[in-house]
């Protein structure tokens, strides 16, 4: 609900499964909140490659029909919410293109943060792009790679990239699997019957009967073919910094990340939340859904219960005939809806995940003041949200996070709260235990993994190559 940070992608290969399209499919709806613009497969059957991608969620956008245009054994698929590039057709992934040793298929999640430059170099070269996606510019430089073989190709092409990625690719003979070396956003590694999976999530696995092997090491390329899986470290390692909104946001509570399930996790962000902001109250509710396991942990260690005090309607559409000015807060109400019966009278404290410009919130606040809550307290499982991501999640500039020029006094006064706290990066790095030194939290620190001006980045390397 927090409405403005949205993730950039899900991504998900099958090898070597007589049902691979079939599979790739269902693991594409369980990876559904990490995108809702477009969706697509992409099969191999023998040597030929067919793909069907279109706009709007999985279920939109793949048939019956469509599945059957999608033969053999082994298929890739991408969801996609846009932060880089534009919102089309051409946009969506997978993208497949053939270049002179035959066939590849890519699906990608993150953000080349010098992918522009890159692209500026190419077309100066004589490159046609049919896109403005960032994920383009890796098949370009695959193309015009001299290393030999596909993987090789795809090492030299890598080497050149800065920024987030979590990739699978698909030629006629291999599926590949591989994550930045500070590994921003997750991928895992499964069995499934003869065959194997990779996927952004394992709630994917879940739906689809695989098992895990494991997750796929951030800077390690994962080999999938007839012989069987093998593993590298082809880039020079670096720290681990997984985003941390993963946990605090977009990965679904099921899913087990770096070893930690997202569930749990964010009830430690609750836990940790009422042990540094405590207040008198009758009831704890959350902001669904993501707020949920953040207030069921805060309500675990206050003593105050939990309960349901907001509904949400699970079948709001993309699109809907806005009324006059004469319904406030319609957006907000559209999707949620307070339990008068419940919040009458009471002290209510509020958990939510994050307050990005704080429209929202101050939304919330007020529909809840409307039914007669006595007091509002608003407890947010996330730090203030200071500054922009760069690294494959939307958010606003800097200028539009609230907290990026208010202090939380002003901010609470803003959204009319009783009061407002947020967890401490100290307590969110303590919650998620040992991951806390092995995060990102760009956006509540500043200090951000990877340089993020252009002037930074280093093109010798790749001007000697083109
Ligand atoms: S800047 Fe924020 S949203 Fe972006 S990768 Fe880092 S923690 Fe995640």
């Amino acid at each position: 609900m927090s409405g403005t940070l949205k993730e950039h992608c899900g991504v998900v290969g099958i090898y070597n499964h007589p049902e691979a399209a079939n599979l790739a499919y269902l693991g594409l709806y369980a990876l559904q909140h990490r995108g809702q613009e477009s969706a697509g497969i992409l099969s191999l059957d023998g040597n030929k490659m067919f793909i069907e991608k279109g706009m709007g969620k999985v279920a939109d956008v793949i048939n019956q029909a469509r599945l059957a245009q999608l033969p053999g054994s082994a298929a890739i698929g991408h969801v996609r919410y846009s932060t880089s590039g534009e919102s089309s057709l051409a946009e969506s992934q997978p993208l497949m293109a053939k270049y002179a040793s035959g066939t590849i298929g890519i699906t990608h999640n993150g953000n080349l943060i010098n992918a522009e430059r890159i692209r500026s170099l190419l077309v100066e070269d004589g490159s046609i792009f049919q896109s403005t996606t960032d994920s383009e510019v890796i098949v370009h430089l695959i193309a015009r790679s001299r290393a030999a073989g596909f993987a090789q190709r795809v090492i030299d092409s890598l080497s050149k990239i800065e920024g987030a990625y979590s990739l699978i690719f698909l030629t006629e003979t291999q599926m590949i699997g591989t994550r930045d070396p500070h590994g921003f956003h997750p991928l895992a590694l499964g069995r499934i019957g003869d065959g194997y999976c990779i996927v952004s999530e394992t709630c994917a696995m879940d739906l689809i009967g695989a098992t895990l092997i494991r997750e796929i090491d951030p800077g390690e390329m994962v080999i999938i073919d007839e012989t069987g899986i093998k593993s590298f470290r082809p880039f020079p390692s670096q720290k681990t910094r997984f985003c941390v909104f993963e946990y605090i946001y977009f990965a679904r509570p099921d899913s087990t990340i770096h070893g930690l399930n997202v569930h749990m996790v964010r009830k430690e962000f609750g836990r940790q939340l009422a042990r540094e902001s405590a207040v008198d109250a009758d009831v704890v509710i959350s902001i669904p859904d993501s707020g949920t396991s953040a207030a069921l942990g805060y309500a675990e260690e206050s003593g105050i219960p939990y309960d349901i005090g907001m509904i949400r309607n699970r079948y709001v559409g993309r699109t809907f005939i806005e009324p006059k000015q004469s319904i406030r807060h319609f957006g907000v109400k559209l999707k949620l809806n307070p339990v008068k019966e419940l919040l009458s009278g009471k002290r209510v404290i509020v958990i939510d995940d994050s307050i990005v410009r704080a429209t929202t919130s101050k939304k919330i606040v007020s529909l809840i003041r409307g039914v007669g809550a006595r007091e509002i307290h608003l407890r947010i499982s996330s730090p203030p949200t200071c500054f922009s991501c760069y690294y494959g999640i939307d958010t606003p500039t800097r200028q539009e996070l609230i907290a990026s020029s208010h202090t939380k006094d002003q901010i609470c006064s803003y959204v009319e709260a009783d009061s407002l706290e947020y967890i401490s990066v100290e307590g969110m790095r303590r919650s998620v235990g040992p991951m806390g030194d092995k995060i990102c939290d760009a956006c509540f620190t500043g200090d951000y993994p990877l340089p993020v001006k252009e002037e930074h980045f280093v093109q010798l390397r790749l001007f000697d190559s083109i």
